[in-house]
């Protein structure tokens, strides 16, 4: 099967850093997946708050590695992925129309920050460890729904 195998240049859209903003089931508006996933980990609202408001997603990332965690995150953490990024296509069309365009393609969030839980890792110290692309199975899943549509 071919693939994309880096959400990078042509393809940064489909990656949790790109900047096109949605609303949640709240009404909040975020700025990036980035900023939603990170302040989903805790119910702590001023640290929420410290993550909705801080500009670039690699720095909603950063805070997000301080914060206490809530309770079965690591349960949780793939449903609220799934939400963030379901809910980025949703209300940006443009990408959502791209996301179906790769049709064919399998999609595997290559990276070389040894994330083997969302992405798969191409470092050689990564080489034999197989990464589950969690990201990669969501969008695919999300584009396998708007298809069906
Ligand atoms: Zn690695």
């Amino acid at each position: 099967m071919k693939k994309i195998d880096e959400f990078e240049g042509n393809f940064a859209w489909m990656s949790n850093f790109s900047d096109h903003s949605f609303r949640d089931e709240d009404g909040v508006l975020w700025r990036t997946v980035e900023h939603y996933y990170q302040a989903m980990k805790t119910i702590n609202m001023v640290d929420r708050g410290r993550i909705w408001s801080i500009s670039t997603p690699g720095q909603a990332k950063r805070i997000g590695q301080e914060v206490a965690l809530r309770d079965n995150w690591d349960d949780l953490k793939f449903d609220f992925m799934t939400n963030g990024v379901m809910l980025k296509f949703l209300q940006n069309k443009g990408i959502a129309e791209l996301l179906d365009s790769t049709k064919g393609y399998s999609l595997i969030e290559g990276n070389w920050w040894h994330d083997n839980i969302w992405g798969d890792c191409n470092c050689p110290k990564c080489e034999n460890k197989p990464g589950k692309n969690w990201l990669g199975k969501i969008l695919m899943l999300i584009r396998e729904g708007f298809s069906n549509e």
